[in-house]
Order: C-alpha cells, then structure tokens, then sequence
C-alpha cells in the first residue's frame, strides 16, 4: 500500500504543501500520498489517530495546530521542546500494533537557515535582529544561535514575550528581547518574523535599522513584496520572502519520513513562477 502523509490545518484549501511533496516525491522516485486535512479545531490529536489508524505515516502541522500537535507526541526533538511547538509529525512502527511511536520535530528554523545560506547570507558573527515573538520566531530561534551570530535581538509590539524568549533561549547564546521602541541598529539581517505583512501592516522601525550590506527577511511571501520588503528595499536592503523557507522546512519533513534529500531549487522556482 501507498504511504500516507498529510498537511494539517485549519483553513488548509490554501496549502502549497500538497504540491511540494508531489514534486519530491517525484524527484527520488518514492511512491507517497499526500493531502491536505482540515482538522476539527478542537480535536487535533483525535484527527491525528484516524489519519494514522487509516495507514498515515507522518505529517505537516501548520496553523493553528502546532501546539496541539506538541502535546500529541510520545518523542520530541530538542528544537521542538524548546520551541513549545512541532511542524513534522513521524510514526515509528508499523501503526498498527501497540508498539509505534508518534516523534514530533519542527523543521522551520532548519528551512529558513536553509534558505538565508542559499540567498548568501552570512550569519556567523552577524548582527540579527528578528521581528515577533509568536510561534514561528520561538521555532527560529535555536538553529540561528546556532549559527554563532555576533548578537540577536528579538523585537515584538508586546515587549514582555520578547523578554520572556530571550530568558528561555539565553544559554544558547548572546540574545536581547525588546519592544519595537528599543530598536536601533545597525543590523546586517533583519528577519520579520511577525504577521503584521498579512493586514499590510509595518512594524514601527528606525531609518537607521540596516548596515550598508543588510538583508531583509520576511518569513511571509507573495506574488508582491510585502510591505516590509518594499520598506526594506527603500532603504538600500536586499530583501528576500518566506517562499524558500515554506520549501526548505518541507524538504527536511521529506527527509524525516523517506531518508531522501531533495533539490529544492527547482521546487522553489515552479512555486515562485506559480504564485
Ligand atoms: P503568531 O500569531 O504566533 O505571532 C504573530 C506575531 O506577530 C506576534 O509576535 C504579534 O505580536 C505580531 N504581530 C501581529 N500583528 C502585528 C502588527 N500589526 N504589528 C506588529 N506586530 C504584529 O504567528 P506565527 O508566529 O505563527 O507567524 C508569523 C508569520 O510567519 C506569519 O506571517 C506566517 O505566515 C509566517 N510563517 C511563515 C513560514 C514559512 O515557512 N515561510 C512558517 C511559519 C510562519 P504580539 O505578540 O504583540 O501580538
């Protein structure tokens, strides 16, 4: 039998995932399904189980389910503890005996280092500041310190969820949490890592944010540059979206479930012509 994978959501007609993991799949020659589900918004875990009693081996979480998909797993990874938060969902044993393992991992911060390295951007010794502090700067945080940065800043509106990242993260290394208004700079990578791109919004940022070679981040992306980006442009930053990101998170779930490496470029350039 074919096995089964999905992508969780709530609403998930929109997800590119579907068409991501066709196109790995494709690529290493693994036979797999993959769909998308819309979970019940208040019984994830119970969704989770049917899928698995119907033959599902593993799965992608996104919103609004990755912490209910934390409290799911028998095994977390080190990033997903820390993180509070899991993306990749992968069933050990064959599912049907009382002997498989639900391990939960998240794979975010693992796709947007993916993608920042791809775009050529240095982070060793980089002065970073990230924008947020919701659920996708928390899964972030890690593999950036990990990259040994000369400092991190974290910047929300709500000031206090910064400062309580940076006290959760700060044996990992040098990490700052603030609100927009203790901002200055200068920074060479400026990742926004907030939602305020889905209303158009912009955070409220200084003129003086960027290093001469900065780059710009947002985690959200589009057929248009988000606000952010164009604001970000104007002031002599490269920009860079969130699309490589989507990829690189899901081409490390692949690896998680099928022990293959995908080429993500080509992936990412069908999407980007798609959007
Ligand atoms: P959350 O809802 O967990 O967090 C939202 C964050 O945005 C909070 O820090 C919130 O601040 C801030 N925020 C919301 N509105 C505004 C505003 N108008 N001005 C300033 N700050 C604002 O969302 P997630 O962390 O899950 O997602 C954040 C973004 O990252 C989304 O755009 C999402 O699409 C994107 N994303 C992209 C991925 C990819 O693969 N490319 C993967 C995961 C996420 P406060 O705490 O004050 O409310």
């Amino acid at each position: 039998m074919t096995d089964r994978y999905c992508v969780f959501g709530h609403p998930i007609g929109h997800s590119k995932s579907p068409s991501i993991h066709a196109a790995f799949a494709e690529q290493t020659g693994e036979a797999i399904e993959y769909t998308a589900i819309e979970a019940p918004l208040d019984d994830f875990c119970g969704a989770w189980q049917r899928f698995v009693a119907a033959g599902g081996r593993g799965a992608n979480v996104t919103v609004p389910f990755k912490e209910d998909a934390f409290r799911c797993c028998d095994v977390l990874s080190t990033r997903a503890r820390r993180a509070g938060a899991v993306n990749t969902l992968v069933l050990s044993g064959n599912g049907k005996s009382s002997d498989f393992k639900v391990h939960g991992d998240t794979t975010d911060g693992v796709g947007l280092v993916r993608d920042l390295v791809r775009h050529g951007v240095a982070l060793e010794g980089a002065r970073i500041l990230v924008l947020g502090a919701g659920g996708a700067v928390r899964g972030v945080l890690e593999p950036l310190l990990a990259q040994a940065p000369q400092s991190l800043q974290v910047a929300n509106r709500t000031a206090a969820k910064a400062e309580a990242l940076a006290h959760d993260f700060s044996d990992l290394g040098a990490i700052i949490g603030s609100g927009f208004e203790d901002v200055q700079g200068p920074f060479d990578l400026v990742i926004n890592g907030t939602s305020a791109s889905l209303s158009g919004e912009l955070p409220p940022l200084p003129d003086t944010l960027f290093s001469p070679s900065a780059g710009a981040y947002d985690m959200m992306y589009g057929a248009e540059p988000t606000v952010f980006l164009r604001w970000a442009a104007a002031r002599g930053a490269g920009t860079m979206d969130g699309l490589g990101m989507l990829v690189e998170q899901a081409a490390e779930s692949f690896f998680q479930w099928r022990g293959k490496r995908s080429d993500t470029a080509p992936v990412l350039e069908r999407l980007r012509r798609s959007l």
